[in-house]
């Protein structure tokens, strides 16, 4: 319904995209507003009296005031515009003062994004306070059990309380007005994460009635690298800024300084202007249409729920109900994160890119809630206001497809015996030919990237298996975007991943070990990666995978000295 408005999908057609909880596709008036300052406006801001100076401050402010209206504050000077949520929470962290502080502890969820936990650490290590977790159940779901655990242990021992309004990682959203109340009750401040809210729920600061709440622009159709701290007024005032320089003071003498009010105090240094209008200009079109959003989102999310939960080797993790059903709990943004069972996520997303979809697979810049619900990483799948019923058919039907063809892939080459026998034919000459071909040349000799990936499957079957009791830290291989050990058994190289591509790859990595040895050629010092470019492969490594084949490789070759 909207998708018409975002240019992107104008030059990019065959595209389905299905990853807006990483970043959202920019709406043309965004694109407009950015443009047009640059084109007709372009001056710094806050600083000179001629025209454009005024007309670029201008537009700047009234971004403020539109982002100050979307989340329905009436004190736009409680608005901080940064460079996104990662600053805001740095800026709340790093400016806390003991005096502010009631209570030993700071109390965040499971599923919190590392940009709501890494600041805490460092204040709770520069204050002395501790951190405490509240769970979630084993498949990642916030229900009424685990709000129940949640009040018990928001007591007048936290000092402050810092959490998502919608999980990241899961969907999840959060009964975040309840906690905030409970919060005050108990005199700890509130920090809602709103990045992933903003773009899929109305929020009425006035109503949450948190302390501060943070979110990104580019997560609701703005810029990148530009964002959002509101903040309660009297702890801003007291907030020590992060940012000091250019434009956040009053007056300034070579031994000190005194600050301006919020909300120029935090925003020290030129801003990103265009960025800010960008902002300004999402903040209006979300302000619009958010119900017509909110409503579109739902349907998408309930005929993804129905069509995941009919795939029965799919564990969903997190909430799923969606936005509105329930009064406080179990609710889910139109997100669904899974894993599979007995197959590699990555070895799913690669056959699933192939077809121009975009999904994320990875932990989400949430490490410890993948340890908590014991996975290495899920499958993301988020929906957004483009997103159309024809996209999430084509991921469903893709998905299906990848997963037979994953579990197809163990018997590739009986299936091949199978079907020529089906057809009255022996397995001709070629087949048995390259039965005893070495991995390298059917690599060579496939042709395309669905032939490659065929034999990469095959040579997965000839690596080595490391035994289970050998998969151990000191054999860990990093960076392959999943678990690879590599040691010597039985005076033989041995690894194993859950991934049968990156299998593939260490069989033929292993095969030129054997090779180069027997030919007594110096295996250690061979250029493994030069051979793996030379052989066409590189189009299996992902940007995360590539560094993994990289230290792979390394570990081999130090195996071999
Ligand atoms: N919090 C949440 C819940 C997020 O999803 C993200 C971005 N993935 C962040 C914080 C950090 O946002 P940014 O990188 O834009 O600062």
């Amino acid at each position: 319904m909207f998708k018409h408005q975002f240019p992107f999908f104008a030059n990019k057609p065959e595209q389905v995209y299905l990853d807006s909880a990483a970043t959202t596709q920019k709406h043309e008036s965004v694109i407009a507003a950015v443009n047009n300052y640059h084109s007709f406006s372009n001056a710094t801001v806050h600083r000179s009296a001629y025209a454009i100076a005024n007309e670029a401050t201008q537009l700047y402010e009234e971004a403020r005031t539109s982002v100050a209206a979307l989340i329905a504050c009436n004190n736009s000077s409680q608005i901080i515009l940064n460079s996104g949520a990662t600053e805001s929470i740095n800026t709340i962290a790093a400016g806390l003062h003991r005096d502010m502080l009631q209570g030993e502890k700071i109390l965040i969820l499971a599923s919190e994004h590392h940009a709501n936990i890494l600041p805490w650490q460092q204040l709770s290590k520069r204050l002395g306070m501790s951190i405490d977790i509240v769970h979630l159940s084993k498949d990642g779901q916030f229900q009424q059990s685990e709000y129940e655990a949640f009040k018990r242990q928001l007591n007048e021992s936290v000092a402050i309380v810092a959490m998502a309004h919608v999980s990241n990682a899961l969907g999840n959203i959060y009964p975040v007005q309840s906690i905030c109340y409970l919060a005050k009750q108990v005199k700890a401040i509130s920090v809602i994460d709103g990045t992933q809210a903003i773009a899929h729920l109305p929020v009425n600061i006035e109503e949450l009635a948190c302390d501060f709440y943070v979110f990104s622009a580019h997560k609701m159709y703005g810029p990148t690298g530009v964002g959002v701290l509101f903040g309660r007024m009297e702890l801003l005032e007291n907030l020590t800024p992060l940012k000091l320089g250019g434009e956040m003071i009053r007056h300034v003498s070579f031994t000190d300084a005194q600050y301006q009010a919020p909300p120029l105090k935090f925003e020290g240094g030129t801003p990103n202007i265009s960025g800010v209008i960008g902002l300004g200009a999402a903040a209006k079109f979300l302000s619009a249409n958010l119900r017509e959003i909110q409503n579109h989102e739902k349907r998408l999310y309930e005929t993804l729920t129905s069509g995941l939960l009919q795939i029965k080797d799919l564990n969903l993790l997190g909430n799923l109900n969606p936005s509105g059903k329930t009064d406080v709990c179990s609710e889910s943004i139109g997100l669904h994160s899974f894993v599979l069972k007995n197959h590699n996520l990555h070895d799913l997303a690669q056959l699933i890119y192939q077809q121009n979809i975009a999904v994320r697979v990875g932990h989400h810049c949430a490490m410890p809630l993948m340890q908590c619900l014991k996975v290495a990483g899920t499958m993301r799948v988020s929906i957004a206001c483009y997103t159309t019923e024809a996209d999430i058919q084509t991921f469903l039907d893709c998905l299906v497809n990848a997963i037979q063809q994953l579990k197809t892939g163990d018997d590739i080459k009986l299936q091949k015996i199978g079907s020529a026998r089906k057809l009255g034919k022996q397995l001709d000459e070629d087949t048995k030919e390259t039965a005893n071909l070495p991995i390298a040349a059917k690599i060579r000799d496939a042709k395309g990237w669905d032939n490659q990936y065929r034999q990469l499957m095959l040579a997965s079957k000839h690596l080595k298996i490391l035994p289970v009791e050998l998969r151990i830290d000191e054999n860990a291989v990093f960076g392959c975007e999943s678990e690879l050990w590599i040691t010597w058994c039985d005076e033989r190289l041995c690894a194993y991943t859950q991934s049968k591509v990156v299998r593939g790859i260490l069989a033929l990595l292993l095969e030129k070990v054997d090779d180069l040895q027997n030919g007594s050629k110096q295996a250690s010092t061979f250029d493994y990666f030069g051979y793996l470019t030379e052989l066409n492969l590189s189009q299996f490594f992902s940007v995360g995978r590539k560094d993994g084949i990289q230290n792979a490789i390394a570990a081999i070759k130090n195996k071999l000295v």
